[in-house]
């Protein structure tokens, strides 16, 4: 074995290193959770709401569909008649008793699909626990959503930005009987605290992603995907001059909040000395 040989074969434990070399320069793909979350799907299915209307009237008529649909049986829902002095909601019934069991939920979105009156949908929220099973079992005192449309952050639930948007964004991207005639058109009532919510695109490319959050999920997914997949400009050297930029700019806006948190730090610390002098 000559000189050359033997150095080779000495260093030949750095082959080992060739793929820890080779990450350093991709994304970090971890986060700091729970201090930082990823962004979620925008058809993410989470903790149930139940709706109002505009006017403050209860969406949910207690036509029972939604228990009959569940396939983990886990929605308990009685109707009643109207008070007509003071009705509930607009149709002849209302929800008098409704109750969704956490312990048993798949989260299946059937009960969304089922309801003729768009009354349940899911936020994006599943960071929630309990210490008991009665705690599990949620009534429509906790369902229903505020007067501003928005639904109840309870003490136990991590509520974080944005978890509360979109809450039937998954139902809206489906198009009647999948018809490619009504991609991209609003097929939902408003709702109370958001408006009408823009309609997400399908494969015509009709689209708006700012509205819908879905350019974010995909540039999330995109170190994930195919090669095949990705487009590009975003691949190669090319890719990580992009990714790099992007975290720049990361970096950068967490530069910033951390200069003005000093700053609120500092300048809170020089008002409590002035009040301990004064
Ligand atoms: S999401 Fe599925 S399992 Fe959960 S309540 Fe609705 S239908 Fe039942
Ligand atoms: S939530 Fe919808 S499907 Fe369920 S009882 Fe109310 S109106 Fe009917």
């Amino acid at each position: 074995m000559g000189f050359g040989d033997e150095v080779k074969d000495q260093l030949s434990f750095l082959g080992g290193f060739k793929l820890t070399f080779q990450h350093l320069t991709r994304p970090r793909v971890t986060t700091s959770y729970p201090d930082e979350k990823k962004a979620k799907f925008p058809r993410q299915h989470g903790r149930h709401v139940l709706n109002r209307y505009e006017d403050g009237m209860e969406k949910c008529i207690g036509c029972e569909l939604c228990a009959g649909v569940c396939p983990a049986d886990c929605i308990y829902v009685r109707g009643l008649d109207n008070p007509p002095d003071h009705p509930v909601s607009p149709g002849e019934r209302y929800g008098y008793v409704y109750e969704i069991n956490y312990l048993r939920c798949i989260h299946c979105d059937m009960c969304v699909e089922a309801c003729p009156t768009e009354a349940i949908t899911e936020s994006k929220l599943f960071e929630f626990s309990f210490s008991n099973r009665s705690d599990a079992i949620y009534t429509k005192k906790e369902l229903l959503v505020d007067d501003n449309g928005m639904p109840q952050k309870l003490p136990w639930e991590d509520w974080r930005e944005g978890d509360d948007m979109m809450t039937s964004g998954w139902m809206r991207a489906t198009s009647p009987s999948g018809s490619a005639a009504y991609e991209g058109e609003v097929q939902w009532s408003g709702e109370l605290g958001y408006g009408t919510r823009a309609p997400e695109g399908g494969q015509s490319g009709h689209r708006n992603d700012e509205l819908t959050g879905n350019k974010a999920l995909r540039e999330t997914l995109e170190p994930h995907l195919l090669p095949e997949d990705i487009p590009l400009a975003h691949r190669g050297m090319q890719g990580r001059v992009w990714r790099a930029k992007i975290g720049a700019e990361k970096n950068k806006k967490k530069m910033e909040a951390m200069r003005v948190r000093m700053k609120e730090l500092r300048t809170s610390r020089k008002a409590a000395k002035a009040e301990g002098k004064s």
